[in-house]
């Protein structure tokens, strides 16, 4: 098994485990604190100012994140509330039991490229979001009792790679549905 706590996976993407205990010289931290808070001469809008009209476009009611706060029930991901509850399952053992069913169902197999040995994450068919808005569950008790949650079945094992490609194309879906 390859689950360790506090592991991101989208993370690991880009700085594999091998990263760990290595560290930046003190020149590169500099040159790369230098790249993500650029300033004077390094700043990209050195010398540039925005034109009034610029300033007017982006600035108040004309800004197109007005009045959209991206916290909590103000951010547009906001599902009456439910969000956090997905995260509450998530941490739960039952969870973490369920997920090892569905590992063990597809035998620590990639159901996708049929790789073995890798980081494996466990993909619900049925989203576990959807599950929770048509059960009408709003607490943890009624989540866990809820039969349809922890079917086995809705359950299948994909490696990050797949998993990653998977969660990509859903994406790409969902944005030329909203087109
Ligand atoms: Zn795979």
């Amino acid at each position: 098994m390859y689950i360790k706590k506090g592991y991101n996976p989208i993370s690991a993407l880009n700085h594999p485990p091998s990263w760990k205990g290595k560290h930046h010289s003190e020149d590169t931290k500099r040159k790369m604190s230098n790249i993500k808070h650029p300033s004077g001469k390094n700043h990209p809008w050195y010398g540039r100012h925005h034109t009034k009209e610029q300033k007017e476009k982006i600035s108040g009611k004309n800004n197109y994140f007005y009045g959209i706060h991206m916290r909590g029930k103000d951010s547009p991901n906001y599902i009456d509330g439910r969000s956090p509850l997905a995260d509450r399952i998530r941490k739960n053992e039952k969870y973490k039991e369920w997920r090892l069913m569905v590992l063990g169902k597809d035998k620590f197999t990639c159901q996708e490229c049929r790789k073995r040995g890798v980081w494996l994450e466990v993909h619900h068919i049925n989203p576990l979001m959807q599950i929770i808005k048509e059960n009408n569950i709003d607490t943890l008790e009624k989540a866990l009792i809820c039969v349809d949650l922890w079917i086995i079945t809705n359950g299948t094992t994909l490696c990050l790679e797949c998993h990653y490609k998977y969660k990509r194309k859903k994406k790409q879906c969902l944005k030329t549905d909203t087109l």
